[in-house]
């Protein structure tokens, strides 16, 4: 069946970092049963700035308080709605974000896990190229600032 609709959407999402034992450490969540592992985001709700997304999702979604740095870039991908029968083109913001406070276990139900690895694990641990992009262009941010 051809789509009905094409529609577009835009999230926003954080790479949240702290330092541990000299390592840098990145949160990531885990959703669909555990099997995919990805960066924290969410819709860009009306009357919100992407910033405000980021930092909002960074917390729902890991139970983590965060601080932008800077922007990292954005990403963009197509998937199928089947209830709607429409192809949906999502862009998502990522910002850099200090870790500041908080725990992972304070998660929502939104996502089965949330999680701290280390820069080159969760390189290797995410589902999406996208996210690995940003991951990667964030972990050359971080070295650069250090
Ligand atoms: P949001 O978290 O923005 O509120 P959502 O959970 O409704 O949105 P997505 O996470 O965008 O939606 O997932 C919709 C579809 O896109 C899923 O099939 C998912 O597997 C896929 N998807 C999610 N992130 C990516 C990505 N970075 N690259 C490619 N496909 C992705």
């Amino acid at each position: 069946m051809r789509p009905a609709a094409i529609k577009n959407q835009v999230s926003a999402g954080g790479v949240i970092f702290r330092e541990n034992n000299a390592a840098i450490e990145i949160a990531l969540v885990s959703v669909k049963g555990g099997n995919v592992w990805c960066l924290p985001k969410g819709i860009v709700d009306r009357d919100e700035k992407p910033e405000e997304t980021a930092v909002r999702e960074v917390k729902e979604e890991t139970g983590l308080e965060g601080r932008i740095i800077e922007q990292i870039g954005k990403i963009s991908y197509w998937y199928y709605i089947r209830e709607e029968n429409s192809r949906c083109r999502k862009t998502v913001h990522f910002y850099l974000m200090n870790y500041l406070s908080g725990n992972t276990a304070d998660h929502d139900t939104e996502v089965d896990e949330a999680a701290w690895f280390s820069i080159d694990e969760a390189l290797k641990k995410v589902s999406y190229k996208g996210d690995r992009e940003i991951i990667g262009k964030a972990k050359e941010m971080i070295e650069k600032a250090e």
